[in-house]
């Protein structure tokens, strides 16, 4: 009934909009990003109005809504800042800011004078009548808040939970497992301090993509849901759908969003078009940041995956397609994101056999580093500007099944498994890093040092020449 209710009043704000004289939307450049909004900046009676929170955050600041007062607060380093709709002052430290008009709520968007962001943040406001372009530049480059940005694909078995997060306590969920994993996830959110969550995507409406959500939604605010409009005659999909109603956040049927927080871009990649097939529905994004961009995928197969051939795709990191199913991951797909890194999210045994040989066979010969939730639990990727590193929950207790060559990881870091291992000094779990040396024979090893050359592993139990060559060809290993 909400959805309804909402594309109703959607449409006949969109009639009115139209109905009056045609006003250019003006555009709206934050440090040199080009912001894209909701609910676009708009002039009336002759002033500016631009939406708060895209602009505010762009800028470094932190922005909370509090419903019952109507009031925004956002905040950034050592300055606060409150500002109530319809009242004409606002509160920068305390003291009183004169608004021209009154901050106005637009669509579940914050709509304030353009003058008031310089007023509140200290920011420079220029604007190009040419080309329509409202430039804000920041003054002060002192972030506020935390600096982190890490992407965290939580081990919830066969399932997908993907956390991002970002500098400034932006917090962005896809997905939370199986109904039985909902505590994991919310559990795993505490851990990080999660205030509240910005964005939520459930993908498409399975039960291991969106069971763990109303366990979510009961522990914190969310924002914004993002989901496939498609919906399931389920259990699973009815306490969804009545969370995300519950929630009172607002609601968005996937359709090319696109948000920026900071130097890193958010954005909705599909699906375009209508699948009747649930997982092809699935609600692909990407993150793109100054050390690493990711595609999430959801359950996309091929299908999906076509469908947005035509967009930039390519990205250092593929969440892969459906657990590693081969009816995902085609070969076009892959060749436009061409990854550095593929993560897997699977159960160990499941009973669909992902990942699928195949699936791995192909991410092997296109030289895709691999991990797996089954093998590595969580896997946790961290960005700086420069690069991104990864680390696992787990080392894993399986050799994985591709040679793949070692990328080269751009950031130095705790990766282990990143940098290479010298046999001869390796540490027992190091050593189980290199494919099939498990717990046995990295304790053998151990016991047989020193190793001359990789070739001299011939003595471990178990290591004949075809090992040796898959050790060889993954290109971790070397004797020193
Ligand atoms: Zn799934």
């Amino acid at each position: 009934m909400r959805r309804w209710a909402l594309s109703t009043c959607l449409t006949l704000f969109l009639v009115l909009v139209l109905a009056l004289p045609a006003l250019a939307s003006p555009k709206v450049v934050v440090d040199g990003a080009a912001l894209t909004f909701q609910v676009l900046p708009r002039v009336e009676q002759g002033t500016t109005l631009v939406p708060l929170r895209g602009i505010f955050e762009s800028l470094g600041a932190t922005v909370v809504w509090d419903g019952p007062t109507q009031t925004v607060k956002a905040s950034k380093a050592d300055t606060q800042i409150q500002l109530k709709i319809g009242s004409t002052t606002a509160y920068r430290n305390g003291q009183a800011v004169t608004l021209t008009v009154p901050g106005k709520v637009v669509n579940g968007s914050t709509l304030v004078p353009l003058r008031f962001v310089s007023e509140a943040l200290g920011a420079n406001v220029g604007w190009d009548g040419s080309t329509q372009t409202i430039t804000i530049t920041s003054t002060v480059s002192t972030p506020s808040g935390s600096t982190t940005t890490k992407i965290h694909f939580i081990d919830v078995g066969q399932g997908n939970a993907i956390y991002i997060e970002l500098p400034n306590n932006v917090d962005i969920l896809i997905d939370a497992g199986d109904v039985g994993y909902g505590s994991t996830v919310v559990n795993y959110l505490k851990s990080r301090n999660v205030d509240d969550i910005e964005i939520l995507i459930a993908t498409h409406p399975h039960a291991d993509h969106i069971g763990g959500l109303p366990a979510v939604f009961a522990a914190y605010d969310v924002e914004i849901v993002v989901d496939s409009g498609v919906s399931h005659s389920t259990q699973a999909f009815t306490r969804y759908d009545t969370g995300v109603k519950d929630e009172g956040g607002t609601y968005q049927k996937a359709a090319n969003q696109s948000w920026t927080f900071g130097s890193c871009k958010f954005e909705v990649l599909g699906p375009t078009t209508t699948h009747s097939d649930l997982n092809n529905a699935s609600v692909i994004t990407k993150l793109s940041c100054p050390g690493a961009s990711f595609i999430f995928t959801g359950d996309a197969e091929a299908d999906g995956e076509g469908a947005i051939l035509h967009k930039v795709l390519d990205a250092n990191i593929l969440k892969v397609g459906h657990h590693g199913s081969r009816t995902s991951t085609s070969d076009a797909f892959l060749a436009r994101v061409s990854p550095e890194v593929a993560v897997i999210m699977v159960g160990a045994d499941n009973r669909y056999g992902h990942p699928h040989s195949e699936t791995l066979a192909k991410l092997g010969a296109a030289g895709v580093k691999i991990y797996r939730t089954d093998f590595h639990g969580s896997v946790v990727i961290s960005l700086t500007n420069q690069g991104y590193s990864v680390t696992t929950q787990r080392l894993a207790s399986q050799p994985t099944v591709q040679p793949a060559p070692i990328q080269p990881t751009p950031v130095p870091s705790s990766d282990t498994t990143g940098s290479k291992i010298n046999i001869n000094t390796a540490s027992l779990d190091e050593l189980q890093l290199i494919t099939h040396i498990g717990q046995a024979r990295a304790e053998e090893i151990i016991r047989l040092r020193p190793f001359r050359s990789l070739d001299d592993l011939s003595r471990v139990s178990g290591i004949g020449p075809s090992r040796l060559a898959d050790i060889k060809a993954q290109s971790l290993a070397y004797a020193h």
